[in-house]
């Protein structure tokens, strides 16, 4: 289920350049989100995160040159890019009426749910593995929310969510299971191609857990483009991370499937609490803008993750999530095997700060 729009009227009715004077947040493309009454947005100054030059991200020795930025997705309240998502998602639900709200996380969706939650002033329940990060646990509760631990991964919260749902007459607004949030996530994407001036960058590298911001860029860019706010710009390369412990876009991608078989459950390891995630519910939209981008997918170890915090925080002075270190991993990956050079203008989605695994052990 995605959320279509008008785009021949808005073509219409709507130059691009009537944004420049709205507020810096992802509200400011109000015509592309699905709440229909102003009152009923719940904003804590989401989106518009800056664009940042950071050629000393690269490796050392091309440093001087790489044509490198990051979109310092830590920025949104709560710390991660998951705000967008939740602040899309909780407004239409307090639009239509819901009795409260409720969701399964790995961490920082949970944390972001509940603060608009609060905003709304609609009750909030949250359930999750109990090894997810304390730091987005704490967060659910100071902001009010109700929330339940299991031994399990995020999908078995996942289930406990859909039944908790049911029993107690919540939204459930679980990845993909409803409209709303991708279209939250779709922001970041518009964003990307107002601050580039109306066009995008060569590659995309993008940390992937159940995978929404992929299919929400990737719906963005398509929207742009029927809008005719995008025409010359190709598309991006969308290439797409994950942790080596918890890898099914990978895996489907290395095999050429266009839909990924989940990952073991009792296999899914690694430290990333954001990609823990054993099967990623829009799995073949992700893998088809993958495909269409000519981008790719790859791996990264725990390790690697854990390196580049340390490299991001000493080269740009930016303190990131094990999420973003994995996209910086990458991006040194397809460096030393070529198939990014220096030239290539390449943006990183850090999509987390480094606060929230600021309790993590190691
Ligand atoms: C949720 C999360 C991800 C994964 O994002 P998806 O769009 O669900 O794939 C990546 N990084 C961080 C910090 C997250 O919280």
């Amino acid at each position: 289920m995605l959320a279509q729009y008008d785009l021949s009227a808005l073509k219409n009715e709507m130059r691009r350049e009537e944004l420049s004077g709205r507020p810096a947040t992802m509200w400011r493309y109000h015509e592309l989100l699905p709440v229909r009454t102003p009152q009923s947005v719940q904003s804590l100054g989401e989106g518009m995160t800056p664009l940042l030059p950071a050629p000393r991200l690269a490796p050392k020795g091309l440093k001087q040159t790489a044509q490198v930025f990051v979109k310092d997705e830590g920025q949104n309240p709560t710390g991660s890019f998951k705000a967008r998502g939740m602040s899309a998602a909780v407004s239409r639900a307090f639009e239509l009426g819901v009795r409260g709200v409720i969701t399964p996380t790995a961490g920082n969706a949970g944390a972001a749910m509940s603060a608009y939650a609060a905003r709304a002033g609609l009750p909030a329940y949250v359930t999750a593995p109990e090894d997810a990060p304390q730091a987005c646990i704490k967060q659910a509760h100071l902001y009010g929310a109700e929330v339940e631990l299991l031994a399990g991964l995020i999908s078995d919260a996942g289930r406990l969510a859909t039944e908790r749902a049911i029993q107690r007459g919540l939204f459930n607004v679980a990845t993909l299971r409803e409209p709303y949030r991708v279209e939250g996530k779709k922001t970041m994407g518009l964003e990307l191609a107002e601050q580039l001036g109306w066009r995008l960058p060569t590659a995309i590298i993008y940390p992937a857990g159940g995978g929404t911001g992929v299919v929400g860029m990737w719906k963005a860019f398509s929207e742009l483009y029927s809008l005719g706010w995008l025409t010359e710009s190709p598309l991006p390369r969308m290439i797409v991370v994950q942790a080596e412990g918890c890898a099914p876009l990978v895996q489907a991608w290395n095999q050429g499937s266009t839909e990924a078989t989940p990952w073991p459950s009792d296999q899914a390891t690694t430290q990333a609490a954001g990609l823990r995630v054993p099967s990623a519910i829009g799995d073949r939209l992700i893998l088809q803008a993958i495909r269409e981008s000519a981008g790719t997918a790859l791996s990264v170890s725990d390790e690697e993750m854990k390196q580049m915090v340390h490299y991001a925080a000493q080269q740009e002075g930016m303190l990131i999530s094990l999420e973003a270190a994995a996209t910086l991993a990458a991006y040194h990956r397809l460096l030393a095997n070529n198939s990014l050079s220096a030239d290539d203008e390449v943006v990183l989605f850090f999509t987390g700060s480094g606060l929230a695994d600021l309790g993590l052990p190691g």
